[in-house]
């Protein structure tokens, strides 16, 4: 993941997993990231100040629960495919 790409998903103005409105700076909407785990919310808020290994790994991990415990959203944006 480039730091371009953290940027674009920390200014977009929509959740790329819901399509609600987000945050500025923030990877997912404040109502997918309260469905994580507290450990998991924290590494998806203020991506633009956070390594890009760290905010893609977050994603990965986000993207696997989500999965797991909604397994009915797939379209996920980092998510795995099974
Ligand atoms: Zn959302």
């Amino acid at each position: 993941m480039t730091r371009q790409e953290i940027d674009r998903l920390a200014t977009r103005r929509n959740c790329p997993r819901c399509t609600m409105d987000k945050t500025f700076g923030m990877a997912l909407c404040r109502r997918c990231r309260y469905k994580l785990p507290p450990h998991m919310r924290t590494r998806l808020e203020h991506i633009a100040a956070k390594d890009e290994g760290m905010v893609y790994g977050a994603l990965r991990a986000a993207a696997n629960y989500f999965d797991l415990h909604y397994r009915s959203i797939r379209d996920f944006r980092g998510g795995r495919r099974r």
